[in-house]
């Protein structure tokens, strides 16, 4: 197909304000936004919306596109021996892998279910440790390179097995950054490496090396949670990475009190620190009302699908935001409007999208769907979407329908 689309109409689009409009786009970005002026189709180079529905292109903050079995064969998920154990789910993980599907397979699958929900931006988690070594980053920098043309993805060299308790994990993280990986992860500082300082100085000093992000997973729970929190505010301030920090998960920040949550909330707003949350069915999970009340930019992400830590995953932002909001307990409509924020504008800050949004000037990255309003999308996640990737169409009815390559 010819990739190089100059200049397309998009007639009788719906916009959040509840306006339709005709949508000029041109070398894959808005040109122009204005009211519908009700011209009849079909002109060369354009495309009747029809009044249907239009949304900027969902954000997948959290995936991780190395270890998910979608499409592969299903496996029963495991319990842990005594309650959730980031270590056993962990070693449970390794087995699981030994048996799986080649890893390009699987990631592909798991990339192409994302875009075909309208997901044209992804933060993936790729592990990094003494034992898989840099494979799965050399694997999924391969297929981020082939996919360049549908989705945007940054990679995170995540630290599966700890840093300080993994030898030679320092080293291969840096590696990871060296190869092209864009951030550097973590992983509980305290429950996994028994370390704080010495997890977050490796963690921060790469960082620093690499000019990279920094996005740590943590599931410590209750004080030694909200201690770490404090930690990484601290370091993100100090060396100057407003924007750039980003901690996964936050169990801790659910387990506070609404007052405690106010004082911890302006420190990570005013560090700049994003929060990303997937709204876990069993697990406590960061107030989002409250804490974007606080300023902080809370996003999302699938996290896992299909693979040893849970069954579940649907690789859909809007379905995401639907479960966000089911579990924020949202029901007026500017609740329902944050919990779509969450898995988009608020995803493109947590990410540093350039050009993101319906606006001109924008990249013509957007979802189509049946939906009055935003509100409507969320309670109804119609599954029905054309997904446009700037300003040509990508995907259509759940599945990939176009590449440039
Ligand atoms: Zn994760």
């Amino acid at each position: 197909m010819d990739c190089i689309v100059n200049r397309t109409h998009f007639l009788n689009a719906r916009l959040a304000d509840g306006t339709v409009a005709d949508l000029t786009v041109s070398d894959g970005r808005f040109s122009a936004i204005a009211p519908a002026a009700n011209t009849t189709p079909p002109l060369a180079g354009t495309i009747d919306l029809a009044g249907q529905f239009v949304l900027p292109a969902f954000v997948e903050g959290h995936i991780h596109l190395d270890t998910s079995f979608y499409g592969d064969a299903w496996r029963p998920h495991i319990p842990c021996t005594n309650g959730f154990d980031v270590r056993e789910r962990v070693a449970f993980q390794m087995r699981n892998l030994e048996q799986a599907a080649p890893m390009e397979e699987r990631a592909r699958n798991q990339l192409e279910l994302c875009v075909g929900n309208g997901s044209l931006a992804m933060r993936s988690h790729v592990m990094v440790d003494a034992a898989v070594g840099l494979k799965h980053v050399e694997t999924i920098l391969g297929v981020r390179e082939k996919y360049r043309d549908l989705i945007d993805i940054q990679l995170v060299a995540f630290p599966q097995s700890g840093i300080l308790s993994s030898p030679g994990a320092a080293e291969l993280l840096d590696e990871a950054l060296k190869l092209g990986c864009d951030l550097i992860g973590g992983l509980d500082p305290a429950s996994f490496d028994r370390d704080v300082k010495g997890h977050l100085d490796v963690v921060f000093g790469l960082a620093e090396k690499h000019g990279a992000g920094v996005d740590i997973h943590l599931h410590d729970r209750g004080s030694l949670g909200l201690f770490e929190i404090e930690e990484i505010v601290t370091r993100a301030t100090a060396s100057g990475m407003e924007g750039k920090v980003a901690v996964s998960h936050a169990y801790a920040l659910g387990d506070i009190s609404a007052d405690g949550l106010d004082r911890v909330g302006e420190r990570i707003a005013a560090a700049g620190v994003a929060i990303m949350t997937n709204a876990p069915g069993d697990h406590p999970f960061p107030p989002v009302a409250a804490l974007r009340k606080a300023g902080v930019t809370v996003f999302a992400g699938s996290d896992n699908i299909r693979d040893s830590w849970w069954p579940y995953g649907d690789g859909d932002m809007l379905n995401r935001a639907n479960m966000i909001g089911y579990r924020s307990g949202f029901y007026e409509d500017w609740e329902l409007e944050a919990a779509c924020d969450v898995v988009s504008h608020a995803g493109a800050k947590a990410l540093g999208l350039e050009g993101y949004g319906i606006a001109v000037g924008a990249r013509a990255d957007f979802v189509a769907l049946s939906a009055a309003h935003i509100p409507e999308a969320v309670v109804a996640v119609p599954k029905e979407r054309t997904i446009y990737h700037a300003g040509r169409e990508v995907a259509r009815g759940g599945k990939v329908s176009a590449r440039c390559n």
